[in-house]
């Protein structure tokens, strides 16, 4: 069978392409290596419209019954090669199946990025990992480290200082860029200190977990620690290296890499995008290898789509409701693609074929 579109990845882009491809009547499969994407790894959605507070399962769970009855076509499976042939996309899944579509939306995302220091790869899953909000790892009482400096990595310190006895935010830059309503937190925590113009350069064990890294300040300036919980926290001073207990012996502003004792460390420094798989075929990136498109979300090759956390499009958002928003526009484009007309206006029940 060939479908008209195929959608790969089951995140808010993908899955909103679908919503939309069925009010379009296209004959369309999302294909995805797992349900949800990073909503998965979202425990307290507080800014997607609707929902005061939902947890990032619930969100998927609502999306899928919604995509189901619209009548769209789901499968697990991860894509490992596009072809293009005749005007004909032909997709391959790693469990071996094979699809035809005439044009693809590619909203596969974005995968958790690496520190790559030494002992990243030995001490993943051994106090090492990429998401602190995702599952209960065994932290009460442990003094963590969170690196990163933006949103992900504020609200795991947040969360994370729920349990944990110290949490340090290990930032390179001066000052944290989290929402407003996640910093607020950030505040309330005593046991939250931040630490900025620094990177890991080496995370250290017993072979068996992680017992601490390896931190340098960075040419922006001296390391400053900020502990949270003081008017202080926003605009960070100049580091005392008095005090602390969990540092080694060197100050902080010392040049040379100091260590910091932690029992976990998560790097929460964002995700780079999914954009392998069409890169052989031509597809356009920028700079930071983030997908280029026009407009209507078409890359520069005919019948390609992309939506989501992995669309350059002048200054994305990477957020759920810029996800869904740039979802819902590719599959409009898809069809207009596909048809050869504009889309139409899907408004009131006569959009749904069930
Ligand atoms: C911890 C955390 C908390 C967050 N909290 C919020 C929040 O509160 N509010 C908010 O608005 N946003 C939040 N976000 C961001 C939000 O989740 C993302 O912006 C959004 O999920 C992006 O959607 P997407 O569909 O573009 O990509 P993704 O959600 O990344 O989905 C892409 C999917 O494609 C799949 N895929 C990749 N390659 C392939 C392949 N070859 N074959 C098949 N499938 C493939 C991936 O496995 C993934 O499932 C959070 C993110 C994280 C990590």
């Amino acid at each position: 069978m060939t479908y008209d579109l195929i959608i790969i990845g089951a995140g808010p882009a993908g899955l909103t392409a679908s919503i939309y491809a069925s009010c379009y009547h296209l004959l369309h499969i999302v294909i995805g290596r797992e349900l949800g994407g990073q909503l998965q790894l979202a425990p307290d959605i507080l800014n997607y419209p609707g929902f005061e507070k939902i947890s990032g399962k619930e969100l998927t769970e609502r999306i899928i019954n919604q995509l189901k009855k619209r009548g769209g076509e789901l499968t697990i499976g991860s894509v490992v090669k596009i072809k293009s042939n005749n005007g004909l996309f032909e997709i391959e899944i790693q469990e071996g199946n094979k699809y035809q579509a005439k044009a693809i939306i590619l909203a596969t995302g974005t995968e958790r990025r690496k520190l790559n220091v030494p002992g990243e790869g030995e001490y993943t899953s051994k106090g090492v990992h990429y998401c602190a909000t995702c599952e209960k790892f065994d932290y009460e009482g442990k003094v963590c480290g969170v690196v990163g400096g933006a949103n992900s990595a504020v609200q795991a310190a947040v969360e994370l200082s729920q349990a944990a006895s110290k949490v340090y935010i290990i930032y390179r830059g001066t000052q944290l860029r989290g929402d407003a309503v996640w910093l607020e937190q950030v505040e309330k925590h005593p046991n939250i200190e931040a630490i900025y113009n620094t990177v890991v350069t080496e995370i250290i064990g017993d072979g068996e977990k992680v017992t601490g890294v390896k931190i340098k300040s960075t040419s922006a300036g001296p390391a400053a620690r900020v502990s949270q919980g003081d008017a202080s926290s926003r605009s960070p001073q100049a580091s005392s290296p008095n005090g602390s207990a969990s540092l080694g012996s060197s100050s902080l502003a010392s040049p040379t890499d100091n260590l910091l004792q932690l029992d976990k460390l998560f790097i929460e420094i964002g995700g780079v995008p999914g954009t392998a798989l069409v890169i052989p075929l031509g597809v356009e990136v920028d700079p930071g290898g983030f997908i280029i498109t026009d407009q209507k979300l078409a890359t520069n090759v005919p019948g390609i789509f992309a939506a989501g956390d992995l669309v350059t499009f002048g200054y994305n958002l990477e957020q759920i409701s810029s996800a869904v928003g740039l979802g819902a526009r590719s599959a409009a484009s898809a069809f207009a693609y596909l048809k050869g007309d504009k889309a139409p206006t899907v408004w009131g029940g006569s959009q749904i074929k069930r």
